[in-house]
């Protein structure tokens, strides 16, 4: 499969502005879990973040293919685009399902960069993969507003985003009795009902009902831990109809899988590009270590994971721009790329010999920083189950 000469020059653009970001500029942050205002910044201007933002609303109107292009050359250029990936998709659940009166009010600000939308709050520390379990409640106070309650976790880059995209139940989780296969419009419809979306702007409630409390992990992610206490959202804020959120925000996650997918493709092609180099400098027992089979199989296997992982990226993104269910490509693509980037992240680490523990080499960041993907946004097992269930038809496990 080839690309087109448009896909080219993304990836040309990309890589020219990714050049400006070197690996000692990763490592100052990484040391700090610093976040990394100019690259976003950079990223901003150039209107790369902007890629799936109709040209209506300024944004650049690109395809899911051009944004793949994108997320893949920050990552294959030793970046990372975990900082801002979030603005590319999150704002899908507003372009689709938000009113025409929203889309005006933020979609030109995104797209100019002046409203960050990067903050996606879904997970809570009690319910984790089950959403349908979660437990922030918003409450209709007359007509002019809703009180948030409750407590969600993981929220990345809640203190450097504007606008959340916030998750929460309006009416009680309906008893727990679903029949065996219940799918979406069948009796089980209802075991998704009275979720609602929100897309609350933390300017104004900052101190004023939300907390939120960073989180370190073993990777610079600026993710957070954020509380909300009566926390006061204008009812024109809902995004489409109340109780019907949980099929909006399923619907940008073929989006999410994909670009993610993305990003551990551009993973994986730096991890072989750095490992392959170092295997052909590296002389020991008087020739290159790459000459040993031993360490040339490696290399060669995660290059032939990666390849197959990008071409189910290609086709998850290709139905994805044909407006068809990509569903199964877009977990399938998640659940390869993933595997493929942390298996190449230790293939690196491995051909690096000692020298992967070093800083300078930036090996130890970059596979702390992929190890992400295998469990979010979702964990490997739950894309098996996604698989078993909706592919092969087997029993619902959970
Ligand atoms: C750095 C980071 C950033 C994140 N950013 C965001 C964000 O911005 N917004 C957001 O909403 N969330 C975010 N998340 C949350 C992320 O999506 C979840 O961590 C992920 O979906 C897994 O959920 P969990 O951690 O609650 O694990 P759990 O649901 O507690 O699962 C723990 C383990 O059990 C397995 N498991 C659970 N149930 C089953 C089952 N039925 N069958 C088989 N195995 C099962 C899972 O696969 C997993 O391995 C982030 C997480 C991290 C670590």
């Amino acid at each position: 499969m080839t690309e087109n000469a448009d896909l080219a020059a993304i990836r040309e653009a990309v890589r020219a502005l990714c050049a400006d970001f070197p690996g000692e500029y990763w490592r100052a942050l990484d040391r700090e879990r610093a976040y990394p205002e100019k690259f976003v910044a950079a990223l901003t201007k150039a209107g790369f973040l902007a890629a799936l933002i109709p040209e209506e609303y300024g944004g650049s109107g690109l395809t899911m293919s051009a944004a793949v292009a994108i997320m893949e050359e920050i990552q294959a250029s030793g970046c990372n685009g975990a900082a801002c990936h979030a603005q590319m998709y999150t704002m899908g659940t507003l372009l689709r399902h938000g009113s025409a009166e929203q889309k005006a009010r933020y979609l030109p600000g995104i797209a100019k960069g002046e409203l960050r939308l990067q903050a996606f709050g879904v997970t809570e520390p009690t319910s984790g993969t089950d959403t349908l379990g979660l437990r922030t409640t918003a409450v209709r106070d007359g007509n002019a507003s809703y009180i948030v309650n409750g407590q969600k976790i993981w929220t990345s880059r809640a203190e450097h985003s504007d606008l959340m995209l916030l998750l929460a139940r309006t009416t009680p989780r309906p008893p727990l009795n679903p029949p065996p296969h219940a799918g979406e419009g069948g009796v089980g419809a209802k075991r998704t009902a009275g979720l609602s979306v929100f897309l609350v702007d933390m300017r104004e409630v900052k101190g004023n009902g939300l907390t939120i409390r960073p989180i370190r992990t073993m990777m610079n992610h600026a993710t957070t831990e954020v509380f909300f206490e009566n926390m006061r959202v204008p009812a024109e804020n809902l995004i489409g109809v109340e109780g019907e959120g949980f099929r909006y925000i399923l619907s940008g996650m073929n989006a999410e899988r994909i670009l993610i997918a993305a990003e551990c493709i551009g993973d994986a092609k730096w991890f072989i590009e750095k490992a392959t180099r170092y295997a052909g400098e590296r002389v020991v027992f008087g020739r290159p270590i790459g000459q040993n089979q031993g360490v040339q199989f490696p290399i060669a296997r995660s290059y032939i994971a990666m390849r197959a992982a990008e071409l189910m990226v290609r086709e998850a993104a290709g139905l994805y721009e044909a407006g068809k269910d990509c569903g199964a490509e877009a977990n399938m693509a998640k659940h390869l790329a993933a595997e493929a980037s942390w298996t190449a992240a230790d293939m690196c680490l491995q051909t690096h010999g000692g020298f992967g523990f070093a800083e300078e080499f930036d090996i130890e960041r970059k596979f702390r920083e992929t190890r992400l993907y295998t469990v979010a946004p979702i964990s490997t097992n739950l894309v098996l189950s996604y698989i078993a269930e909706h592919v092969l038809g087997l029993p619902r496990s959970y």
